[in-house]
């Protein structure tokens, strides 16, 4: 006989315009039963009460439709970002505020690994790190140097495009003043090591001469089961049931370890791997035929299906490509992922193949390149209700939005950025009036575009109701607002770290809000959103989330 579960809470926010408020949901087979008030979830038959969230506030399981399981093994690494951040266990690592602490840190680790008898052939890599909080002063070997002179040193920016080196692990992967290879930087003209590679790589062919090299070891090394359950743990933390990896090979290994781990029911995750369809993977062909063939091994906590595409790089790591005016601060033009002609082809044929393609779009020349090219396939190629997507879309204006919105495409915003970098994008990157309409939320939703917003984790760290607080703020550490009038309110906030980005990846009608039929994800919170402060959304506690019909309390 199958069970009913019935549970009372203080408040059920659904997300339903029918009925957007409940006090009881009834819970059977994984899936929603009825939501209302007693009565209704009664009039299904015998049930069980459950009181244990008779004081806390039920919402839908929050989904995260832009970010890298890496978030939970990015902690085998030495953190070196601005910002305090708590890893999967719950420590809290303090921010590191100039060039120098970073230094001191690398040295640091470097001499307990001498001191743990690791040899100095072992490379120390750390990650999270970001120049721009420093003035714009660009880290090289000078400093790198400093913190060991015989320890292969590599330190990934917290854009995930950049990373530097130090002069021993530039020798190992045999980058010197003759690599002509785009985004290897060099000492300029009257440095005193002009023309010699200052250990800054930017973008994926620069960094992968370096990558190649430390393989295993390092920021290519393999997913593992552990990977993944961390990363499950510290989504249950922050309300969220469902999110993607939004960049896999998808490879033999990353499959097994993926399956796996999903496999468990103690792992409180939904997973969708969106496949790496760029740099070096442009057998288009196969891969659709790979991704297509995986999906027939879909189950409810791990959906393959989505392809994942990048034209650009980073606005913060000066290489976004920008339209005319370009960087405020007079940085070139930034880099091509791709070529746009190469992605409109890998494009067309993932696309044609009827596959869910999410794109990587940080400047408005790559977001118009983007725009431009699917409109030409769609001309080509129509399909109804595609939902391709731009990711992270930070530059788009109301006019390609409204293009967009004519295409049919969807857009997923990069809200935590108006808080991690606002400052900079108004100092250094954007200049003022561009700054006022990063991640222009409110245009999209203006235009008719379907909006989702996102953390990016680990660039930043996972917590949809901070990525809400950003959206609804638009704040800066400095005190700024960035564009009152792309401001959400706080139910569009919601929306968009719900049933928005669900939309974005073809389970909208799974999950996302609180209606019968849907499967029982909830975020439990302690605290009501649409009550609090909307300068209080990002400190409302998460008690835990409810998967598929599974309770997990946060650990
Ligand atoms: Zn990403």
């Amino acid at each position: 006989m199958t069970t009913t579960t019935v549970y009372r809470a203080r408040k059920i926010i659904t997300l339903e315009a029918g009925q957007p408020e409940a006090t009881h949901v009834a819970v059977r087979e994984g899936r929603i039963l009825a939501v209302g008030d007693l009565e209704r979830c009664a009039a299904w038959g015998p049930y069980e009460l459950d009181e244990r969230f008779a004081d806390k506030v039920l919402m839908p399981g929050l989904v995260e439709g832009h970010c890298h399981l890496k978030e939970g093994s990015m902690w085998e690494w030495t953190y070196t970002g601005w910002f305090d951040r708590r890893d999967p266990d719950g420590q809290v690592w303090p921010g590191l505020r100039s060039m120098d602490a970073v230094v001191a840190r690398l040295a640091e680790v470097s001499a307990r690994m001498d001191a743990a008898g690791q040899g100095a052939g072992a490379p120390l890599i750390a990650w999270g790190f970001d120049p721009i909080y420093f003035g714009g002063e660009r880290m090289t070997v000078e400093h790198l140097d400093r913190a060991s002179t015989t320890r292969p040193i590599i330190i990934a920016h917290a854009n995930g495009h950049l990373m530097n080196v130090n002069t021993a692990m530039l020798r190992i992967a045999e980058i010197t003043r003759d690599n002509e290879v785009e985004g290897v930087v060099k000492f300029a003209a009257g440095h005193a090591r002009a023309g010699e590679p200052t250990g800054e790589l930017q973008e994926p062919a620069a960094m992968f001469l370096v990558l190649r090299k430390i393989g295993n070891a390092g920021l290519l090394a393999p997913m593992t089961e552990a990977g993944v359950r961390s990363f499950a743990r510290l989504a249950c933390r922050q309300g969220v049931t469902t999110a993607t990896d939004l960049v896999n090979k998808l490879g033999e290994d990353d499959v097994r370890v993926l399956e796996a781990a999903l496999a468990d029911d103690a792992v409180s995750i939904r997973i969708l791997p969106a496949f790496q369809a760029f740099h070096g993977t442009h057998a288009a062909q196969a891969g659709a035929e790979h991704v297509k063939a995986l999906m027939a091994r879909n189950t409810d906590r791990l959906r393959y299906g989505l392809v994942k595409m990048m034209l650009d790089g980073s606005i913060q790591g000066f290489s976004a490509r920008l339209r005319w005016p370009g960087h405020f601060n007079g940085a070139p033009n930034g880099i091509w992922v791709m070529a746009p002609a190469q992605y409109e082809a890998d494009f067309e044929t993932y696309h044609r193949a009827g596959l869910l393609v999410h794109t990587h779009t940080n400047g408005d020349e790559a977001s118009e390149a983007a725009i431009d090219a699917i409109g030409r396939v769609l001309a080509r190629a129509p399909r109804p209700d595609h939902r391709h997507t731009l990711q992270h879309g930070q530059m788009i204006d109301a006019p390609l939005f409204r293009r967009m919105a004519a295409l049919g495409l969807a857009a997923n915003l990069f809200a935590n950025h108006l808080w991690y970098w606002g400052d900079q994008h108004y100092e250094m990157t954007m200049g003022p009036d561009r700054a006022m309409r990063l991640d222009a939320c409110a245009s999209a939703l203006a235009a008719g575009v379907p909006l989702a917003i996102h953390s990016d984790a680990p660039v930043t760290p996972l917590g949809p109701l901070f990525t809400a607080w950003c959206a609804v703020n638009r704040v800066t550490p400095k005190g700024r607002v960035l564009g009152e009038a792309e401001r959400l309110t706080v139910p569009q906030a919601l929306h968009a770290i719900t049933l928005g980005p669900a939309y974005t990846l073809r389970l909208d009608h799974e999950i996302g809000s609180i209606a019968c039929g849907k499967r029982a994800d909830f975020c439990v919170l302690e605290d009501d959103p649409l009550t609090v402060d909307p300068m209080a959304l990002k400190d409302i506690r998460v008690w835990g989330t409810v998967l598929s019909g599974r309770v997990f309390e946060a650990k």
